[in-house]
């Protein structure tokens, strides 16, 4: 097993505002460091740090949009957020929870702060990542893989060190429950001070860690909370030891090698595609979705 090495320490970028919801820092495919294949399948990494929200009756998010092409992954590490979508399904992601969708051939969405936070106010805290779908399955029916924290298997460190949860992939035999197109691992790491883990990918997967709590070490390189850490591809394996109580999302997939044409919220192999997609939201062919 050859050792992966550590290519870049990403600190956040400056924020921007989805909405009135999300206060998230892009880190890719936004940054020098990652474009639109660095970190392919994952497209897109929008990282919502933890902010407190004053109390509002009227919740705070973004109205409808479309998606097609790929699927978003929302993982809440603190808050609540609930969506509602043109084909008459709607859910709460709670903390702890990831909800998977699926775009694919396409749909309407909306997304808020969930109704009794919003009224209550608090931390908040999430992640938002676009995961591209090979060209075959682009045109899949979307669909929805509601993971509720409880479902996620755990890999138990010893010694009372913490544990790894799978949302997908497998970590060490413990396997997560996502289904997804294309070969992908995700993790989220809860790990005390000194805990240390060794993670095992092939050379060819794009690797990628986001430091959500804590302070960690990544060989022997130092990542503080808040920072995106890229490792390279010229090896498998590599350590996270905890300097802090600390939080990691570990993302790693096998790369998709097709053309990447993205315009807003559509991620397509053609201009063609794209067109075609904004011409089918234009006539209603994603459905009807009211604000
Ligand atoms: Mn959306």
């Amino acid at each position: 097993m050859s050792k992966r090495s550590v290519e870049a320490v990403i600190a956040p970028p400056p924020p921007h505002m989805v909405g009135d919801g999300f206060r998230v820092h892009n880190f890719f495919p936004g940054t020098k460091q990652i474009g639109k294949t660095r970190m392919s399948p994952f497209f897109m990494l929008d990282y919502g740090s933890k902010i407190e929200f004053s109390p509002k009756e009227e919740p705070r998010g973004v109205g409808v949009h479309p998606h097609a092409g790929f699927e978003t992954v929302t993982i809440a590490y603190h808050g609540k957020v609930a969506h509602h979508d043109s084909a008459g399904n709607s859910g709460v992601i709670g903390e702890g929870d990831v909800q998977w969708m699926t775009a694919g051939a396409g749909l309407l969405h909306k997304e808020y702060h969930e109704k009794e936070f919003s009224k209550k106010g608090g931390a908040f805290q999430m992640v938002q990542l676009w995961v591209n779908l090979p060209a075959k399955d682009k045109k899949t029916n979307p669909k929805y893989q509601e993971i509720t924290n409880a479902m996620m298997s755990r890999y138990i460190l010893p010694d009372e060190k913490g544990f790894v949860e799978v949302i997908a992939g497998g970590y060490k035999g413990v396997k997560g429950p996502a289904s997804t197109f294309t070969p992908i691992e995700m993790y989220n790491a809860r790990i005390k001070k000194d805990a240390m883990l060794t993670f095992s990918f092939p050379g060819t997967y794009n690797t990628g860690l986001l430091v959500i709590e804590g302070n960690i070490k990544v060989n022997n390189i130092n990542a503080h909370a808040d920072h995106f850490v890229l490792l390279k591809n010229d090896g498998e394996e590599f350590t996270i030891s905890a300097t802090e109580d600390s939080i990691v999302l570990i993302l790693a997939g096998d790369p998709i090698n097709e053309p990447i044409v993205a315009y807003g919220p559509f991620v397509m192999n053609t201009w063609e595609e794209i067109e075609q997609a904004v011409e089918d939201v234009n006539a209603g062919k994603f459905g009807v979705l009211e604000e």
